[in-house]
Order: structure tokens, then C-alpha cells, then sequence
């Protein structure tokens, strides 16, 4: 392999473990962000509830009123019984009488299911402020851990960055110029070994014989016919097809 060509393999091995941190450290909030999401969710839930809670207790009252008023009604209604003269008022009085009962009756059915439905959703509230409350000490260990994961892997990073801005001192700038254009266009693979077998680590496409003789003879810099990419013998053989 040319001597020129060494920093510039140094670098782009750089480059892959930063390409590589990038991405961790861009993923690193995605546990966070998906217990938050889930917490929002369960509180919007336990609002929806709770306005409904105070529909039923409003309904509660209103029903409870009515049968409060009914029953009055119907204490005036016995009270005027005793005193009516005639058969056919006592019957029309015994009818209207037997019909506040019956609507009370109904009242008091839809006060019983009312309240167990209201029992039920508070329940529900009840179960849901729980699984709020321990979300939220999940959130709050988990951005220390997030936190923490994030800070090594920025400083790790940064020192990967002054290294290789140390190696990229060493490239001689036309080089260097082309490894950052191909690297750019080539999935950050701008090197890239020739197997045993004449094949480019880069495109997996075979470089002509001649090519690969003279790459042996390490006189210049060579580059993949197919890929364009810089090309290279590497000291132990390989016999794969990996870049290096
Ligand atoms: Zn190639």
C-alpha cells in the first residue's frame, strides 16, 4: 500500500466510528421520547375521564334533585287523598300517585347504575394516576441514564474528532480532497481493499489483472475502475471481499 494512502485508512476508520456515534447518539433520546409519548397519553386519558366523572356527579345531582321534588309532590299528593270526595278524584289522585312512584323508581335504578359507573371510571382514574406516577420515576432515572450515555458518547466524539483531525494533518491535501468527496458519496467507504481474488471491497466488482499487477507493485495510486474508489492491497491477504 502507497505511504500516502495510510492516513487517509487511518481517517476513514475514524470517520466510520464517528458516523457510528452520530447515529447512537441521535437515537439516545428515543427511549425518553417513548415514555414521555406514553405518559402524555395516559394523562389526556385521565383528563377525558375525569370531565367525565364530573358529568356524572352534575347527572347525580339532577336526578337527585327530581326525586327530591317528586317525593314532595307525592307527600302533598297522600296528604290531599284523605280529603277528596268523589271516587273518580280518589282514583285519578291513586293513578298520579302510583305514576311518581313508578318515575322515582326509575330515578333511583339510574342513580344505583350512575354511581357504579362512576365507581368504575374512578377506578380506572385511580389505576391510571398510578401508572402516571411510576412512568414518571422511569423518566426521571432514565434522562439521568440518557444523559449520562449521551456525555460519554459526545466526549468520545470530540476525541475521536482531534485525532483524526490530528492523522488529517499528515494527507496530502489532494488526497485528502478526494477521500472526503468519495467518502461523502460512497457510504464513508473511500478505500477499499482488493481481495486475493482481484475483487474491490467497495463494489464486489473484479479489477482487470493488469490492475491488480501493478497495484503489487505499489508504484502509485491506484483506483477501482468500477467505484472509483482508492484501492489498496492489504498487508494480509484477504480473501473476502471486506474494505479492509
Ligand atoms: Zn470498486
Amino acid at each position: 500500500m502507497k505511504e500516502e494512502l495510510k492516513p487517509l485508512l487511518e481517517i476513514q476508520a475514524i470517520d466510520l466510528q464517528i458516523r457510528k456515534l452520530e447515529q447512537d447518539i441521535k437515537v439516545i433520546p428515543d427511549r425518553l421520547n417513548i415514555l414521555t409519548a406514553s405518559c402524555d397519553t395516559i394523562s389526556k386519558q385521565i383528563e377525558e375521564i375525569e370531565e367525565e366523572l364530573k358529568e356524572i356527579t352534575a347527572q347525580k345531582i339532577n336526578i337527585e334533585d327530581e326525586i327530591e321534588l317528586e317525593n314532595a309532590r307525592l307527600a302533598k299528593d297522600q296528604q290531599k287523598l284523605n280529603s277528596l270526595k268523589t271516587n273518580r278524584d280518589y282514583n285519578t289522585m291513586l293513578k298520579e300517585i302510583d305514576g311518581i312512584k313508578t318515575a322515582n323508581a326509575a330515578r333511583e335504578e339510574e342513580l344505583v347504575q350512575l354511581m357504579a359507573k362512576g365507581e368504575e371510571r374512578q377506578k380506572e382514574c385511580d389505576e391510571l394516576k398510578n401508572k402516571v406516577t411510576q412512568l414518571k420515576e422511569e423518566i426521571r432515572t432514565e434522562n439521568i441514564v440518557v444523559q449520562k450515555e449521551s456525555d460519554e458518547l459526545k466526549k468520545l466524539l470530540t476525541d475521536l474528532t482531534a485525532q483524526r483531525d490530528e492523522i488529517a494533518k499528515k494527507a496530502k491535501k489532494d488526497l485528502y480532497t478526494r477521500y472526503m468527496f468519495l467518502r461523502d458519496k460512497r457510504a464513508g467507504i473511500a478505500l477499499a481493499a482488493i481481495s486475493s481474488k482481484a475483487s474491490c471491497g467497495g463494489c464486489h466488482m473484479n479489477i482487470p489483472p493488469q490492475l491488480y499487477n501493478e497495484l503489487l507493485r505499489n508504484e502509485k495510486i491506484h483506483y477501482c475502475p468500477t467505484c472509483q474508489r482508492f484501492i489498496y492491497i492489504p498487508v494480509e491477504p484477504n480473501n473476502n471481499s471486506a474494505s479492509q
